[in-house]
């Protein structure tokens, strides 16, 4: 079987985990469509008890996390679940900017007296250490989406907090090449495999992992409770992604660096939020807790809504579509999306793909210069 995940490195880790060495067994992971198997053993039916297919996926996430993986029927699944943690009238922390579903995950929750929400700016280190004192759930997403701000993981994880509190931290824009948080002290990392991990835009899938074994067989016991497990082929997909996910992530975070500094001197560019630039309010965190800065540039426009929405319309090689972290590259306007209100209306998530650096380059600077007002 394969060497463990710290003997061997990440990127060999991605390539090997989850593969067999028996002689005569498939080199890749075998697709298994089964909801049931013979009994005997102690898989029986796989909502309770998994498919071989997830269970590669688990393997490849949770080595590179170094922590035990339970697979999901997307990111949202895997957040669901840990919310689902909580007891009645539980403390929840929570970035002002964060995924907008996750805000409306704990939203609903609040309305309904289920929990209180408190929010947090992600920079805010010294608030967050105080509200490890005092929330049930400490719910970190770094870095941000879409305003790509970097938390200070290494000081927040290792904060004194109060007994039984979960530390989570959504880890899909640094993924775990980038960023370990189980490593700073977290409780739980949490992957939308529907990005990076998956990286064709072609599947939904999410990962939980954690090296707390009583929060595993908890989240464990959500996921078949709920029924949110992931589909098989979905699976199989995610896996055969993240097969090429260091490499694709190396090319992307290389070209994403190039763009964010054209960008950033750029006439019709107002401001560009990317760690990886000098000028990005928490550069210095991001050059400390990050390995690599990432592919994701959000940038605001000289300019308003219908300038932005214009460079939408005319890039060609850039899609204007949602989503991050896929082969290719995708834009949108984020303060478009419903419950946005705390974004700048002309900022444009740019998720930079795998294309030729100068080919995206001639793209966006020609869709910005033909749109300009
Ligand atoms: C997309 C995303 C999610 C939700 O994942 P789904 O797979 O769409 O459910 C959660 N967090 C972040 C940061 C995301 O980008």
């Amino acid at each position: 079987m394969d060497k463990h995940p710290s003997a061997i490195k990440p990127e060999s880790w991605l390539v090997s985990a989850g593969r067999s060495s028996e002689p005569g067994a498939p080199l890749n992971v075998p697709l298994v469509p089964a909801s049931n198997f013979i009994l005997g053993t102690e898989r029986g039916y796989s909502r309770d008890d998994a498919t071989p297919t997830w269970e590669a996926l688990e393997e490849v996430v949770g080595g590179l996390e170094a922590g035990r993986a339970l697979a999901f029927a997307s990111g949202m699944a895997a957040i669901a679940a840990v919310f689902d943690q909580l007891s009645a009238g539980a403390v929840v922390a929570l970035p002002d900017d964060c995924y907008q579903g996750v805000a409306g995950l704990a939203a609903a929750g609040a309305e309904r007296g289920r929990w209180t929400v408190q929010r947090l700016a992600l920079d805010d280190t010294a608030g967050w250490i105080r509200a490890c004192a005092t929330a049930d759930l400490i719910w970190l997403e770094s870095p941000s989406n879409p305003l790509l701000a970097v938390a200070d993981l290494e000081a927040i994880c290792a904060a004194p907090r109060k007994p039984g509190a979960i530390v989570a931290v959504d880890n899909t824009f640094a993924t775990p090449l980038n960023q370990q948080p189980l490593e700073f002290g977290a409780t739980v990392s949490l992957q939308s495999a529907t990005k990076f991990i998956g990286g064709h835009s072609d599947l939904l899938a999410g990962v939980a992992t954690t090296r707390d074994d009583a929060l595993y067989h908890a989240i464990r016991t959500s996921r078949e409770l709920n029924g949110a497990t992931p589909g098989t082929l979905e699976a199989w997909l995610a896996v055969r992604g993240a097969r090429t996910l260091a490499i694709r992530l190396q090319r992307a975070q290389e070209t994403a660096m190039v763009l964010a500094e054209r960008l950033e001197a750029h006439p019709l560019v107002e401001r560009v939020r990317y760690p990886g630039l000098p000028s990005h309010p928490t550069h210095a965190t991001a050059r400390r807790v990050l390995r690599g800065f990432g592919s994701i540039i959000s940038f605001e426009l000289r300019g308003g809504a219908e300038f932005a929405d214009a460079v939408c319309r005319g890039v060609g090689l850039v899609r204007h579509a949602t989503s991050v972290g896929a082969v290719e590259s995708t834009m949108e306007r984020r303060a478009a999306i419903p419950g946005q209100t705390h974004l700048p209306p002309s900022l444009l998530r740019l998720s930079v793909g795998i294309e030729d650096a100068e080919d995206l380059w001639a793209d966006l600077d020609q869709a910005i210069r033909a749109a300009a007002p």
